[in-house]
């Protein structure tokens, strides 16, 4: 066995994607649901269980790497189209550099500047393809889209795309919960959902993608509040944590502990709290400051801040406590543990999204599944 090693429990995730389906098209009246793999760069696993799942629409990610990985791990169509019939949907706007990919590869793509959006219409043409887009609507966190109180500015982005032959507007989207932290509600997702109205009747058309958010937006959907008019959300979080991120709650029939950790001791020494000899810097640049808790048992493990985020990784062993680390080292108090760990040992940590992140991008992270 080589360490350190991820373990991703499938079953778990396959429980959550069906608490997700339940919960976004049966009970919130969501026309189409787009999950998100950008948490863990599209693990081939995850993709599969994914494809195979009925009630998933859309595999959406924030980089086209991730995506373009989807058409190796899936087998696709004499068309070149993913065989299962999901859609790829591209999260983050895109850039100019990356738009004959993006007609290539996105059967959606999440889009806000019109200039971008007119090289993309050339991309198109060139590539004989109609390619599908959302308008970007900012509701006030501030990260992307056209500012939803500039209404006029969306009208006339609106017109102009619609004078471009090999552009679809499919629907709008927003995001929030992101840059600005702030927090979908049934007024400012109601907002939205009346701009999408006011698009359809000023400009004659129909929108059938009101892309609502991300797990932001689960605790709504949750509790039945999902402003109508919304017809598909993106959800990455909550199908893989369990949680839902406006108020960290868990949703409902969901599991956390789908990622899982493992790290080898390598030194188990008792020694001080407290360091020895004049304070500086640590190895990110920063001044420590430790608290003198007299001598204790430490362990290190080999697993550093390359690999994982210190502060969103928990100890399975509850009497473990986490002392910091650099980039290839972690340091564990252990002297309050019932276990009698020698080096060589092995110790688990459950992961957040971001130790997920983290763990999933380092390339010295082994990776199993069960
Ligand atoms: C990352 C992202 C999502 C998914 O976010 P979660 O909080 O993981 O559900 C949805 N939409 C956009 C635009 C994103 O960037």
């Amino acid at each position: 066995m080589k360490y350190p090693r991820l373990i991703i429990d499938l079953a778990k995730i396959k429980n959550n994607v069906d608490q997700v389906v339940r919960i976004t098209k049966e009970e919130s009246g969501c026309e189409t649901l787009a999950l998100v793999t950008k948490g863990h760069c599209a693990d081939p696993e995850i993709v599969k269980l994914l494809a195979s799942h009925p009630g998933v629409d859309f595999l959406a990610d924030s980089r086209i790497e991730n995506i373009k990985k989807y058409f190796d791990i899936l087998p696709c169509d004499e068309n070149g189209k993913l065989a299962c019939g999901k859609k790829t949907m591209m999260l983050r706007i895109p850039m100019q550099s990356e738009l004959d990919e993006i007609v290539k590869y996105i059967d959606l793509c999440q889009i806000s500047e019109i200039e971008t959006i007119k090289l993309l219409n050339e991309s198109a043409k060139k590539l004989s393809k109609i390619q599908d887009i959302l308008l970007m609507i900012d509701m006030g966190d501030l990260r992307e889209g056209l500012l939803f109180r500039n209404r006029e500015k969306i009208h006339e982005v609106v017109s102009e795309i619609l004078t471009l032959e090999n552009i679809k507007l499919r629907g709008i989207g927003v995001n929030m919960n992101c840059y600005g932290a702030i927090i979908p509600k049934e007024d400012n997702l109601g907002e939205f959902v009346d701009i999408a109205r006011e698009i359809e009747s000023r400009h004659g058309i129909e929108l059938d993608i009101i892309s609502g958010g991300n797990s932001g937006t689960m605790y709504l959907s949750d509790s039945g509040r999902l402003p109508k008019g919304i017809t598909n959300v993106r959800i990455g979080e909550s199908h893989l944590m369990g949680t839902e991120s406006s108020y960290l709650g868990q949703v409902s029939g969901t599991v956390p502990g789908a990622f899982t950790l493992e790290a080898e001791i390598v030194e188990i020494q008792l020694k001080p709290s407290l360091p020895i000899g004049e304070s500086g810097y640590d190895a990110f640049g920063h001044v420590p400051y430790y608290e003198d808790k007299g001598e204790m048992m430490r362990a290190i493990i080999a697993v550093g801040k390359q690999d994982i985020e210190i502060d969103s990784m928990t100890p399975v062993d509850e009497k473990i406590e986490i002392m910091g680390g650099s980039s290839d080292h972690i340091i564990l108090d252990i002297t309050n543990s019932e276990r009698d760990y020698k080096v060589g040992d092995i110790v688990s940590f459950t992961l957040g999204y971001s130790g997920m992140l983290r763990a999933t991008t380092s390339c010295y992270v082994e990776k199993s599944y069960k």
